[in-house]
């Protein structure tokens, strides 16, 4: 790794480009979709060298995709498309554990080395039906499974804020690559906070969808009953855009939900006078850092300025939170990871002598120290004996989680919290301490566990410069108004 000070931290950039003003540039002809991408890569040929956020480029793809769009704006037609092509030639990356055709997917893991998926998921195919150009692939923790990216098989991505610093994880390509103007926009995932905490740590918006929202077809699986698929924007409305391109029923994921989808960007302009907003002492307890803690009450009084109002709320099972979360996901990634076996996928170590030497030893060369802890783990809680005393108990802690949040918005519209307990964190600081890490999960995890939308809004920053970010939680397929919330936190920063 290069040498990196720690006075490194820059200044935010100043005036990135929404996906509003990139459509509009390329519609009116004041750009071509064609020269809007060539100028991402060449930012990213520029950028990416000390932040490592992509993993691939797919260039043809996006090549092909940018001229058809340059075809429709020349001919006119593309004025006339703005329902239907909501995303016309604006340059947006994935994280690589979502598939993608053209390009490799590797879930940042050695063990998908050379696998290249012949589909592509379905989030993925809906943003370039709205005319999207995919720029390529983002950098991630192994197998998502992580809180700074440091867990990747290719090396870690460095906080385009501080480059000495962690971008968070396990979305951390995705985070630093909008975060350094090297994509309009970029799709994460977000299992216990990897769309949210890597938000927070680099100055963007990140955005959890409810469970069922957006269809996980194509997104290799981590723990399927608490991944979802959400953006990562420079502003609240390419949020609202992005969830309404990507949200739906889809056929190919019996969990997707049947819900109409609203018009989310929309729903931006109503105000937010009169909506309550729950603020849970859970939250603020100890383990805060204090400059967070300060920028999150500024934020509770710009909503109460803005004419909301607040509400103490209990969430009194937050304290069994990351304990759940670390047996529920890491049962589920044992079950999950069974299917590398060097057999359908990637790598296969070639000095085996029969087949079950094969199975080992791809999986003993394929998956990295946190992904073997993980599979440990679950496969620990789910055996005779342990299941009960760790898998069902956890289950039945899980209820209660999802009965605090039913129970508190019963009288509040969205509960307001930090996304983070810290600020980014040094790159090595915490990487010999797992616990550690999975401690700081603590108020992202709930979310997932109880199926409810969240979103991380920037909302000021440290005195050294790092990113602080707000967190709003909100009702099963509530997103229209956390985005309403998200939205006037935003406009209170300007
Ligand atoms: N940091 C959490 C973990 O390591 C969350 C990861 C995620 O949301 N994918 O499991």
């Amino acid at each position: 790794m290069a040498e990196l000070k720690s006075d490194s931290i820059t200044a935010p950039h100043t005036a990135p480009l929404t996906i509003r003003a990139a459509r509009q540039a390329i519609t009116n002809g004041e750009t071509s979709a064609v020269a809007l991408a060539d100028s991402y890569y060449a930012t990213i040929a520029a950028e990416d060298p000390k932040i490592h956020a992509w993993l691939a480029l797919s260039r043809e793809r996006a090549a092909a995709q940018a001229h058809r769009i340059d075809d429709l704006a020349r001919s006119g037609e593309l004025a006339s498309q703005g329902e239907t092509l909501p995303l016309a030639g604006v340059p947006i990356g994935i994280k690589d554990v979502l598939v993608m055709q053209g390009a490799p997917a590797t879930a940042g893991s050695k063990i998908l080395e050379g696998y290249r998926p012949p589909y592509d998921a379905t989030a993925v195919a809906r943003l370039a039906a709205a005319g999207a150009v995919l720029l390529g692939k983002l950098n991630c923790d192994e197998f998502a499974m992580g809180s700074s990216n440091e867990n990747s098989a290719y090396g870690p991505v460095h906080n385009p804020r501080a480059l000495d610093r962690v971008p968070g994880g396990s979305s951390g390509g995705s985070a630093a690559a909008v975060a350094a103007n090297m994509a309009v926009a970029t799709l994460g995932t977000d299992t216990g906070g990897s769309i949210r905490q890597p938000a927070s740590f680099c100055g963007v918006v990140g955005l959890l969808p409810t469970y069922g929202r957006v269809s996980r077809y194509g997104l290799i699986a981590f723990a399927s009953s608490l991944d979802r698929v959400g953006p990562f924007t420079h502003t609240v409305e390419d949020a609202a855009i992005l969830l309404g391109v990507l949200a739906g029923p889809d056929p190919m994921d019996a969990t997707s939900a049947q819900q109409p989808v609203p018009d989310y960007a929309a729903a931006l302009e109503a105000p937010v006078k009169g909506l309550r907003i729950g603020v849970p002492d859970e939250y603020f307890a100890e383990g805060l850092d204090a400059e967070i803690r300060a920028a999150v009450e500024k934020t509770a009084d710009a909503l109460r300025a803005a004419g909301c109002t607040l509400h103490k709320v209990s969430l009194p099972h937050t304290l069994y939170a990351v304990a759940t979360y670390y047996v529920l996901a890491t049962a589920e990634a044992s079950s999950n990871l069974a299917r590398f076996d060097g057999v359908r996928y990637g790598l296969r170590a070639d000095e085996a002598t029969s087949l079950s030497s094969m199975y080992r030893k791809t999986r003993d060369q394929g998956f990295g120290k946190e992904v073997k802890r993980r599979i440990l783990l679950g496969t620990y809680v789910l055996s005779a004996g342990y299941y009960d005393a760790y898998y069902r108990k956890a289950q039945q802690v899980r209820a209660l989680l999802t009965r605090d949040f039913l129970d508190a918005f019963s009288h509040v519209d969205a509960i307001l919290t930090p996304t983070t307990p810290s600020r980014a964190f040094r790159l090595g600081e915490k990487t010999d301490d797992p616990l550690a890490m999975y401690l700081a999960d603590i108020y992202t995890v709930t979310a997932n566990l109880a199926g409810i939308c969240g979103i991380s809004v920037p909302c000021g920053n440290s005195a050294e410069g790092l990113p602080i970010g707000a967190q709003i939680l909100g009702k099963h397929f509530d997103e229209a108004t956390i985005l309403r919330l998200a939205h006037a936190v935003e406009q209170s920063q300007r």
